[in-house]
């Protein structure tokens, strides 16, 4: 990876959490390739880094605390339901992938798809992501960046959902459902889908490619549509009950504005299944 792919990592993570996170890169005494990550802006010693280690055809990603993390800790040892679904999904999607996942609090294992709930004083939290089996290092097939882009992206969308951060208001949301239904649903969407956590947690395990016609549409439109896909909810905003907690692996799906507009096309909602349907058939 080189420096320009160093920025490319940047902007990737940084465009899917929307948090904006600087990186910097380095090989350690074994000769092996590190990236790190911290948000900016931030004082280094109360917030933390994610690390990254790129072994044989493997990828290594931590989560450090800086040194006055503590409160940092504690609050996020509190997160709401809707960033505790959004990690766990997030977490559960990695695993269906083959990646091993350890998560301890205070030093004992936590189970991310139980529902137990978390221990509320966090000293220390644990959160360690190995993937094997990756086409690291070879000529052929995907290209290394695009890897270390792909799970740093998931690592730190899982991390970020848990973070006590203050939602921008609308700003960076305009990409979120384009299709108002009405008020109520207008309303609703400032309440639901204005959670720009859902949103990275569904890029997270989604991918940002439309789900139903498969574009990327940077691979269309170059860089000005990077990490661009409208998130689609499967069941109407309007439907879901306000205490319902929203599981992005499940509710939520990326589609290109063309498929997006399609699913709308009727009440309730075209399916995935029923887009590519109507692509095929056409
Ligand atoms: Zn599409
Ligand atoms: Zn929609």
């Amino acid at each position: 990876m080189m420096l320009l792919e160093l920025k490319h990592l940047e902007n990737s993570v940084s465009m899917e959490t929307g948090l904006a996170f600087e990186a910097t890169t380095g090989i350690d005494s074994e000769r092996q390739r590190w990236f790190e990550l911290r948000p900016s802006h931030v004082s280094r010693d109360h917030a933390f880094a994610i690390r990254v280690a790129l072994d044989w055809r493997r990828i290594r990603i931590d989560f450090q605390p800086g040194k006055f993390a503590g409160e940092l800790l504690g609050n996020m040892a509190c997160a709401d339901e809707t960033g505790r679904a959004a990690f766990c999904a997030i977490l559960a999607d990695c695993a269906e992938r083959g990646a091993e996942i350890d998560f301890r609090v205070n030093g004992s294992p936590y189970h991310f798809q139980s529902d137990e709930p978390w221990e509320q004083n966090w000293n220390r939290f644990v959160l360690h992501l190995s993937k094997g089996l990756l086409e690291l290092g070879t000529d052929d097939g995907e290209p290394d960046a695009d890897i270390v882009c792909r799970w740093t992206g998931r690592f730190a969308a899982a991390i970020t959902a848990i973070l006590p951060l203050e939602e921008e208001a609308q700003s960076l949301d305009d990409q979120m459902e384009g299709y108002p239904e009405g008020v109520m649903t207008t309303v609703q969407a400032n309440r639901f889908e204005r959670d720009r956590r859902n949103r990275a947690a569904a890029i997270a395990i989604h991918g940002t490619s439309c789900l139903a016609c498969g574009v990327e549409l940077s691979r269309v439109y170059g860089g000005v549509a990077e990490g661009f896909i409208e998130i689609h909810h499967t069941t109407p905003v309007s439907e879901l009950g306000a205490a319902y907690v929203i599981n992005p692996a499940k509710d939520l799906v990326p589609l290109c504005p063309n498929c997006h507009a399609i699913a709308h096309r009727r009440s309730p909602p075209f399916s995935v299944q029923e887009i590519r349907r109507l692509i095929d058939n056409n």
